[in-house]
C-alpha cells in the first residue's frame, strides 16, 4: 500500500496543542488559563467520553480560530498539520479544510492574506514532505450571510490554481432552524464549473430534518462528497439515491461518538448495519472489523487464557478464502479481543490463537483482524506510546516489531494491492463504472 488518505480533516482541529500553545503565545493572545494542560484540554476532545454535543465542538474551534486567525498562525498550522498527519498515520493524501473568514478577526486581516498563507504552509509541507500530495478545502459557514459565503467561493475560486481544491458549508444553524442548502446552488455550480470538487456538511445531526437537508443537498447541490451523512441511514430511499448518484460519505464513527451525533455503540452498529445491508463496500481493520463484527450480530471478547496478538503472527486461508488469500501468510497485530461471528458471515483466514482474522458479510463488507496499512514508522510509534501492551502474555518484543517488518511487510504489501482492486470490484452498485475503472 503506497499510503493512506484523510479526506476529511478541519484546521481547527489537527494541529497539535503545543503548536497552539506557543503560536498563542507568540501572538500575546489572552487565554483563560495559564497552564499548559488547561489549555491542552480546552483545544481538544481531551476527555475519551468526548463532549456533550456539538456546540461543545464548536467552543473549541472558537479558541483554535481565534489562534489561528493572522497569516504566520495559519501558515504554520497547516504545515503542522499535512506533516503531522505522514509522520504519524503515514497519509499520503490529504483535503485539509478550513473557513478561512472565521481567521481573520472579523475582516480586520485581510482574507488574501490568510488564505496565501495557508498555501504557503502547503507549499512548504510539499517541499519537506514530497510524498504527500495535500490540498486545501475553503469552508463557508451556515452562519453566515449570503454574500460572506459568495466572497469565500470567489477566493477558493481565484487560488484554485495555487493548491484549493474545493469548498464545503459547515457550523451550526443559525437559531437551531433548519438550513436551506438550496440557497447555496448559485454558489456551488459556480465553482463546480471552475473545475472545484464540492462537498458539504450534512446529515451528521438534526434528525429527521437532518434527512431532509442531506435529500435537499442531493437534489440541489450534487456535491462530490457529503461530510457525515450518516443519517442517511435511516432512509433506503435516500441510500438509493445517494447509490445512484455516487456521491460517497465521509463517515468517521469516532468522531460521531465522540460528538454525541451517534449517542452510543448501539446507534453505531445500527448505522454500520444499515450502510453494509445495502451494499456499500465496508472494509474493517482491527477495531473496524471488530464493530462489523458487532454490527451484524456477531461477539467480541477476549482469549480465553488473557493470550493477546501483538506483533507478527501466521495466518492460513480457509477454504471459502481461498480466492483472496493465496497461503499461509504473516501479518503485523496489535489486539487483545477476538470476533466470534454469527452465521451470515464466512471467515476467510484463521490462526489457533484467535480463528477468526479474516471475514466477510455479503458481497462487499470484509473484516481483518490484523493491520496491513501499518509502517514501519507507526510500529517504532506504537511500541513505545503503547509498551505496557508488549508485556502481555504472547506478545513480542520490540524488536521483532521493528526488524521482521522487512522481511514480512513487502508480501503484504503486494497482497493488499491486489486485494483492493478486487474489494473495490465486488461493489456491485455502479457495476458498469467499476468495470469501466478497472478496465
Ligand atoms: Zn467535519
Amino acid at each position: 500500500m503506497e499510503g493512506l488518505a484523510e479526506l476529511h480533516t478541519h484546521l481547527g482541529g489537527s494541529v497539535s496543542s503545543d503548536i497552539l500553545w506557543s503560536l498563542a503565545h507568540e501572538q500575546g493572545i489572552a487565554l483563560p488559563v495559564k497552564d499548559y494542560w488547561e489549555f491542552d484540554r480546552l483545544v481538544t476532545i481531551a476527555d475519551p467520553r468526548g463532549v456533550a454535543d456539538l456546540n461543545a465542538l464548536d467552543a473549541i474551534y472558537h479558541w483554535t480560530e481565534l489562534i489561528q486567525s493572522s497569516p504566520i498562525a495559519v501558515e504554520r498550522s497547516v504545515h503542522a498539520a499535512i506533516g503531522g498527519a505522514y509522520r504519524s498515520q503515514g497519509i499520503t493524501t490529504l483535503e485539509l479544510r478550513f473557513n478561512p473568514m472565521k481567521r481573520n478577526r472579523g475582516g480586520e486581516r485581510d482574507l488574501d492574506h490568510i488564505i496565501l498563507a495557508a498555501i504557503r504552509g502547503l507549499d512548504r509541507a510539499s517541499l519537506e514532505y514530497p510524498q504527500v500530495n495535500a490540498g486545501l478545502i475553503l469552508m463557508m459557514d451556515r452562519t453566515f450571510t449570503a454574500e460572506m459565503n459568495a466572497v469565500i467561493v470567489d477566493k477558493a475560486i481565484r487560488w484554485a490554481p495555487r493548491g484549493i481544491c474545493g469548498i464545503d458549508v459547515a457550523g451550526p444553524r443559525p437559531r437551531g432552524e433548519r438550513y436551506l442548502y438550496r440557497d447555496l446552488q448559485p454558489l456551488v455550480e459556480e465553482a463546480r464549473d471552475a473545475g472545484l470538487g464540492v462537498t458539504i456538511h450534512v446529515g451528521e445531526e438534526g434528525g429527521d430534518a437532518g434527512i431532509e437537508e442531506i435529500g435537499e443537498v442531493v437534489e440541489t447541490l450534487r456535491p462530490d462528497r457529503i461530510g457525515h451523512g450518516i443519517l442517511a441511514a435511516r432512509d433506503p430511499e435516500l441510500m438509493e439515491t445517494l447509490r445512484a448518484t455516487g456521491i460517497v460519505l465521509e463517515i468517521c464513527p469516532t468522531s460521531n461518538l465522540l460528538t454525541k451525533a451517534l449517542p452510543d455503540e448501539a446507534a453505531v452498529r445500527l448505522t454500520l448495519r444499515a450502510f453494509v445491508e445495502a451494499g456499500v463496500p465496508f472494509l474493517g481493520l482491527c477495531l473496524g472489523a471488530q464493530l462489523l463484527t458487532r454490527a451484524v450480530g456477531g461477539q467480541v471478547g477476549p482469549h480465553p487464557e488473557g493470550l493477546v496478538e501483538v506483533g507478527y503472527v501466521g495466518i492460513e486461508p480457509t477454504p471459502a478464502g481461498e480466492p483472496w488469500f493465496r497461503g499461509p501468510m504473516k501479518v503485523y497485530e496489535w489486539h487483545r479481543e477476538g470476533m466470534t461471528l454469527p452465521n451470515c458471515c464466512e471467515v476467510l483466514a484463521t490462526n489457533e490463537r484467535y480463528p477468526v482474522q479474516a471475514f466477510r458479510y455479503g458481497a462487499s463488507a470484509f473484516g481483518f483482524q490484523f493491520h496491513p496499512e501499518v509502517t514501519l514508522e507507526m510500529k517504532g510509534i506504537w511500541t513505545l506510546s503503547a509498551a505496557e501492551r508488549l508485556k502481555s502474555p504472547g506478545a513480542q518484543q520490540r524488536g521483532v516489531h521493528l526488524s521482521m517488518h522487512a522481511l514480512y511487510d513487502p508480501p503484504i504489501d503486494r497482497w493488499i494491492d491486489g486485494f483492493l482492486d478486487r474489494w473495490l470490484a465486488t461493489d456491485v452498485r455502479r457495476a458498469s463504472d467499476v468495470l469501466q475503472a478497472a478496465e
